[in-house]
């Protein structure tokens, strides 16, 4: 079984973001970039089904620019086998990602493609929907855990009320959740191997998609800043401070 896996190049998490002076969007100048972490745990997966004798080959797939080698480079010194540049420096929305992917997908014919649930950066969790869409692929999204069995993967996913597990017939498509496992760290071997595992580049118009926006960001702002809180003395100061400053009750 062939796994192909999409990571994505964003802004590192413990970095705090800076929203551009004109509000046009996130100052990514000297910033640190990494993998999406949703999409080290689809990674992972794929390296575990693979070390379980389930998955054959691990493709690793990023959309961005140049720089998102070094995001297949960290997914190929974590295990996977080879990966796959589609290399843009044009803003690529979920949909125009979604439409990438099923273009490689037609190309690889993979039985199991693995997504994040989200990227942090832009927090849209689309693409994997999309993507499903698109192939005509059943989809398990917001996996906690995975089981591939003759053909079928069971997905537990989390909904409101527990959890809940849905079957697949593969090929399917699956978003990950953080819960799924512990990604692990690269081993400096690893890391060495990986620059020796192949990395194909192509384009957009090689895949013959059109990545144009299709969604326009009119600004983007920093959140509101939160006022320092207050310590209160009793739960009867509490209850007067909610009647007559904040007045909820
Ligand atoms: P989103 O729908 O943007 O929240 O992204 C969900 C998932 O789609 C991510 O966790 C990635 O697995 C995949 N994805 C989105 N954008 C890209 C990209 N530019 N390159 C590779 N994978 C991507």
């Amino acid at each position: 079984m062939k796994v192909l896996v999409a990571v994505k190049r964003v802004v590192d998490y413990n970095v705090k973001i800076r929203v551009k002076a004109d509000g046009s969007g996130v100052d990514t100048t000297n910033v640190k970039f990494t993998m999406n972490p949703f999409d080290e745990s689809a990674v992972e997966e794929a390296v575990r089904l693979k070390e379980a004798g389930k998955a054959s080959e691990i493709v690793v797939v990023s959309m961005g620019p140049q720089q998102a080698q070094d995001t297949i480079r960290t997914g190929l010194a974590m295990g996977a086998d080879r990966g796959i540049l589609v290399a843009s420096d044009a803003e690529l929305q979920p949909l125009a990602v979604a439409k990438l992917l099923k273009a490689l997908v037609d190309k690889e014919q993979p039985s199991l493609v693995l997504v994040g649930k989200q990227a942090i950066d832009d927090d849209s969790n689309q693409t994997g929907q999309m993507v499903a869409a698109l192939l005509g692929w059943p989809q398990g999204t917001f996996a906690s855990k995975l089981v591939i069995d003759g053909g079928k993967a069971d997905v537990t996913r989390e909904i409101d009320g527990g959890l809940e597990t849905v079957s697949l017939s593969l090929p399917a498509v699956v978003t990950v959740d953080l819960r799924l496992n512990e990604p692990r760290y690269a081993s400096l071997p690893n890391i060495m191997k990986a620059k020796k595992k192949p990395i194909e580049t192509v384009s957009p118009s090689d895949l013959g998609i059109d990545v144009a926006p299709r969604l326009v960001t009119l600004k983007v702002e920093e959140p509101a800043r939160r006022q320092a809180g207050v310590k209160v003395a009793s739960v009867a100061e509490l209850v007067g401070k909610l009647k007559t400053e904040a007045k909820v009750i």
